[in-house]
């Protein structure tokens, strides 16, 4: 700690300390993101073991090489347990261990017994790569998943490469020595944490955020009994659907007679139907069709690129599904029918008017008697 120079390295693990102190008070807000803890533990012991190398605290070489070495792995092991914990993973413990205790027991061996400064720090880099490409390959649904999450895996195997780089730098520069120094190491090491350290930070914070935004926006999309869209994941759905139709179907489903089901059997039990009714829907449509619970009793079906006569076919076979499903399991003795309209549309009429079209041939066919489909298989 002799000179200025050595005063401005430790401005790299005071950074990562405080990245590390942010991320605890983010995780102290909120428990459950438990990631967070990790990643800040990443952070916090990364730094310690800069401080130590550079400060040359314990003073004691053996035993600070071998304690830096410990603080180092861990905080590989943290970093990659929360990538893990964020990607909804079981961490890999087994390889984590393993890797763990090999690197250390060969810090050991280079350390006294045939004291070696670059095969130490070889093996260190190594088991970082090796322990972020595990991680990463535990979390490689990041590749196809949320732009943030993308990005943090390519980061993330940025990295690993990047200890590769620092590794066989270190060899190029034969170091013997162990400490702060200003040799070709310690500027690629200072370049690498600035460089991936601060940013593998902010893009977990931005995968963070943007995944729990996404799993509002899910939730806000389906309706809570059912689990099937809701009135705002239908239109979301249709919208996207419309762009790729010329045209499309519309089929509207009411249940016959729902309120006495809830009078004679309780609100539970209507409760219950309605979820079988959702699943029946969900199983019997075909993928780009878009089913919903629009009301209370009353499902929506868009099917695109589907004439009414296709339509009438497949409301006719969810007509008779329902008449025959077996609700024994629910409460004994409990049937139920619905009535149907149908209609086919051009892609350029707005759904909203389609809506109020085979709603009012629902109404007809609820009226005549229920238990029916009143269609029209003319294009509007
Ligand atoms: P119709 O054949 O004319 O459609 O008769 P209906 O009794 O099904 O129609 P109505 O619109 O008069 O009543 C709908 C009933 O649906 C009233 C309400 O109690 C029930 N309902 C609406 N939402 C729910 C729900 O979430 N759970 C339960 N159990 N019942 C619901
Ligand atoms: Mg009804
Ligand atoms: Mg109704």
């Amino acid at each position: 700690m002799e000179n200025f120079g050595t005063w401005l390295a430790l401005a790299q693990p005071g950074v990562s300390i405080l990245i590390a102190a942010l991320l605890a008070l983010v995780w102290r807000f909120d428990t459950n993101l438990r990631h967070f803890m990790s990643v800040s533990a990443a952070f916090l012991f990364y730094g310690l073991g800069m401080v130590m190398q550079i400060t040359l605290v314990p003073a004691h070489l053996p035993l600070n090489i071998m304690l830096s070495g410990v603080v180092y792995l861990s905080a590989a092991v943290a970093l990659c347990h929360g990538l893990v914990a964020l990607g909804g993973k079981r961490a890999p413990w087994l390889a984590f261990s393993a890797l763990f205790a090999l690197t250390l027991a060969i810090r050991a061996y280079y350390t006294f017994l045939e004291p070696d400064n670059a095969t130490r720090v070889y093996a260190l880099q190594f088991a970082c790569a090796a322990l972020l490409v595990v991680a990463g390959w535990r979390v490689r649904h990041f590749r196809k998943g949320l732009g943030s999450e993308r990005l943090l895996y390519w980061l993330v195997m940025g990295f690993a490469l990047s200890f590769i780089l620092r590794a066989l730098s270190t060899i190029e520069a034969g170091s013997q020595r162990y400490g702060y120094d200003t040799t070709l190491y310690w500027v690629v090491t200072q370049i690498t944490f600035y460089g991936f350290g601060i940013c593998l930070a902010v893009v977990f914070l931005m995968a963070s955020a943007s995944r729990a935004l996404h799993i509002i926006r899910q939730a806000s999309y389906l309706d809570p009994l059912t689990g099937i869209n809701n009135r705002a994941g239908f239109r979301t759905l249709v919208r996207a659907a419309l762009a790729g139709s010329t045209y499309y179907a519309l089929i509207i489903m009411d249940i016959d007679h729902f309120k006495k089901v809830n009078d004679r059997y309780g609100h539970a039990v209507g409760d219950k139907v309605l979820v079988q009714l959702a699943r029946l829907l969900s199983h019997g449509l075909r993928p780009d069709d878009v089913a919903a619970r629009y009301g209370g009793e009353e499902f929506l079906i868009f099917l695109p690129q589907t004439d009414g006569r296709t339509a009438l076919v497949v409301a006719e076979r969810l007509r008779r599904s329902i008449e025959q499903m077996d609700l024994s399991s629910i409460a004994e003795g409990l049937s139920c029918t619905a009535s149907f309209g149908v209609s086919q549309f051009d892609a350029n009429h707005p759904v909203d008017q389609a809506y109020r079209k085979v709603d009012a041939l629902l109404y007809s066919a609820k009226a005549d008697g229920r238990n029916r489909i009143y269609g029209d298989a003319s294009s509007s």
